[in-house]
């Protein structure tokens, strides 16, 4: 297993989501479904024109898994996955265009305004979550790999053996707290009513189990 420690940019942006300095916690569910799709979209694109890859329309999908006894929400795509090197380029550094705004402008003290407009990707998921552990395989790799952090101290990467190609996210959910009630985020009337508001436009199936409570 190897231990890595942020980037300083991430560092800081990360510190203000685990602080949660903005108050739409819930948008963390349409961050992880838009990378989701993004990464489906990426190897839909991919299958278009490479023979070699035989990919179905069914085989496209988002999906959504609330676990009440972990506390864990897991949002999954079937996408293109990631090498280990993405891992470590795409998750512990601040590199990409949503992000890169937020960095641009955050010593603005724009903070709240910023995360609305732009989105602050992948590290929004720590406004709710104790821990993050994503499971992930690429196209082009056979080997997956286990990316696990808590938000403060690194990260860490090891190998994982992982049947299927693409990307799952785990999020251990914060224990609730006064003002905030985290468990909002296994219930999946509440999911439904935010995947709505917030991810209507998707392109590809978003599915999650409905079981009557
Ligand atoms: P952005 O989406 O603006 O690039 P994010 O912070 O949301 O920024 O995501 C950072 C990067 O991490 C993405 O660009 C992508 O390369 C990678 N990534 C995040 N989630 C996934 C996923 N589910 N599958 C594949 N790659 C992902
Ligand atoms: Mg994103």
């Amino acid at each position: 297993m190897e231990k890595k420690q942020f980037q300083a940019e991430s560092k800081r942006l990360l510190e203000m989501m685990v602080h949660s300095i903005y108050s739409q916690k819930e948008i963390f569910l349409r961050e992880l479904i838009s990378n989701a799709s993004d990464a489906i979209d990426k190897i839909y694109y991919k299958a278009l024109t490479d023979e070699s890859i035989t990919f179905h329309k069914d085989d496209y999908y988002i999906k959504i898994v609330p676990n009440q006894d972990d506390r864990t929400l897991t949002i999954k795509d079937t996408g293109i996955g990631m090498t280990k090197d993405e891992l470590e380029e795409n998750l512990g550094t601040i590199a990409k265009s949503g992000s890169l705004a937020f960095k641009k402008e955050v010593d603005m003290q724009e903070g709240q305004e910023i995360i609305g407009q732009f989105g602050v990707g992948f590290y929004s998921s720590f406004m709710v979550a104790e821990e993050v552990t994503v499971y992930t395989r690429s196209l082009h790799n056979e080997e997956g790999y286990k990316w696990h952090s808590n938000g403060q101290d690194g990260y860490t990467i090891e190998a994982y053996d992982k049947e299927d190609i693409g990307t799952e996210i785990v999020i251990k959910l914060k224990e609730n707290e006064e003002e905030e009630n985290y468990d909002q985020f296994l219930e999946t009337y509440q999911l439904r009513s935010l995947i709505k508001k917030y991810s209507d436009f998707i392109r590809y199936p978003i599915k999650m189990d409905i079981t009557e409570k």
